[in-house]
């Protein structure tokens, strides 16, 4: 198979330089599902597990959304069994983290921690990160009643109190979501407006379970071993109080990790802007999961659009080859 290297010579490589012919950036479900496919067409992907090994997912303690799992699984198991299943068909896994990528000529060149790489094509699968609040406690209480995914975490909270932080339509979706499970949902926002959409507000609104407190911030999570308040201050009056919750979900944006495409790649709000192909503005250069949803943000569905984005890196091979 040959490819057009459009004025590249592979000798200008470094010996070390690997060069494969599909490259995956990230080892969440989106970066392990294009590596499973690109490997079961013998494309023989690296996949560059970036700093956190399995993504997002691997930080949640139970995965009971994802099917074949009828009893739920722990989010990092999960990620052993994508990371296995993928090698299983040839691809190989690297932990390096692309620092620098040129994807002005192909093959691209990738610039990791420990190694350099040229890429026939590129999966880009490098996630997205939940903004934290950056307050004492919030790091110590994550996956102790602190938590960044209704979705995955709501359940814990049968019959109990919770916070959300934020006015956003996240904060909102995730807040109605929760008076599912919640005894009660207290929507903490910083304003006296929210930002979320009309439609969500009125359910917010109108459902009983949930109420707000206004003009507030968050300044500390309290608790030792679980989650047992929050620290509240008061924007307006200064007044500072202390509010007793069992959970508190922090729904305040995230920042997709594409920072190394900026000027590069065409982005929206930060996120890669891709068709249902999962292409990019650049061909050859595919993408797949959070660094371009910002909507679903789901295990399956980062998971699909990493198994769409390795067909199609196969397609683009493929004609180059003919
Ligand atoms: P967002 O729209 O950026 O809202 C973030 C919220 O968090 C804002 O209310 C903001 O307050 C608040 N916030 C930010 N930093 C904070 C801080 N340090 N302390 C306290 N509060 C803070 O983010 P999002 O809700 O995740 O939504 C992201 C995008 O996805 C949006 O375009 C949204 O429309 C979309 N989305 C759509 C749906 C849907 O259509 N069903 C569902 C989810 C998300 P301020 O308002 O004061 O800035």
């Amino acid at each position: 198979m040959t490819f057009n290297l459009s004025g590249f010579s592979p000798s200008s490589a470094s010996s070390e330089t690997k060069h494969v012919k599909v490259l995956v950036l990230g080892s969440g479900p989106a970066g392990f599902a294009a590596a499973l496919y690109a490997a079961r067409a013998e494309l023989a992907p690296l996949v560059l597990t970036g700093t956190e090994l399995g993504g997002q997912a691997a930080t949640t303690h139970l995965i009971e959304n994802y099917p074949g799992f009828p009893e739920g699984v722990g989010g990092s198991e999960l990620g052993d069994l994508f990371q296995k299943q993928a090698e299983r068909f040839g691809a190989t896994v690297e932990f390096d983290t692309a620092n620098a990528v040129d994807l002005s000529q192909r093959p691209f060149r990738v610039t990791g921690d420990s190694g350099s790489y040229l890429a026939d094509t590129l999966v880009i699968g490098t996630g997205a990160r939940p903004n934290h609040l950056d307050i004492p406690g919030e790091v110590e209480l994550t996956g102790k009643g602190v938590s960044y995914c209704a979705t995955c975490d709501g359940w814990f909270f049968k019959d109990k109190r919770v916070v959300v932080i934020g006015g956003g339509d996240s904060a909102l979706e995730e807040g109605l979501f929760l008076t599912r499970y919640a005894s009660s949902v207290t929507i903490i926002h910083r304003r006296e407006s929210l930002r979320a959409g009309k439609v969500l507000q009125n359910r917010a609104f109108s459902n009983p379970k949930v109420n707000f407190v206004w003009n507030t911030v968050a300044t500390q999570v309290v608790g030792t071993d679980k989650v047992t308040g929050l620290q509240l201050k008061n924007l307006q009056t200064g007044e500072e109080s202390f509010f007793e919750t069992d959970g508190v979900f922090i729904f305040i944006g995230h920042t997709p990790n594409t920072q190394l495409f900026e000027g590069q790649l065409e982005m929206q709000d930060g996120y890669i802007v891709s068709n249902h192909l999962m292409e990019t503005s650049v061909p050859g250069v595919f993408v797949a999961g959070e660094a371009t949803d910002n909507h679903f943000r789901q295990v399956i569905t980062s998971a699909g659009m990493g198994a769409a984005a390795a067909i199609q890196a196969t397609h683009f091979l493929e004609k180059q080859s003919q």
